[in-house]
């Protein structure tokens, strides 16, 4: 079993895969309709919406939650790096 690099999100089954291809790496919901991974901004822009939505956070808040989150992931490592 991998985790998304992108969300971490545990990718059990073929359709969890981006594409419902198990050599990707990251998942279905980090999958641009292509099939191509969704960029760091797209991805953080997303998750801030989907945070704002689901837990109710003020927008500065989950902004900071998402990054935090993010900071861990390997896809975007490169972007926390000071
Ligand atoms: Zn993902």
């Amino acid at each position: 079993m991998k985790n998304c690099i992108a969300c971490g999100m545990p990718m059990k089954k073929e359709s969890d895969f981006a594409m419902g291809d198990t050599k990707k790496d990251y998942c279905v919901y980090c999958a641009r309709p292509d099939g191509s991974m969704q960029s760091f901004e797209e991805k953080k822009q997303g998750l801030i919406n989907f945070t704002i939505k689901t837990q109710g956070l003020e927008k500065g808040v989950a902004e900071k939650a998402v990054a935090n989150m993010m900071s861990k992931l390997p896809a975007w490592q490169e972007y926390f790096q000071k």
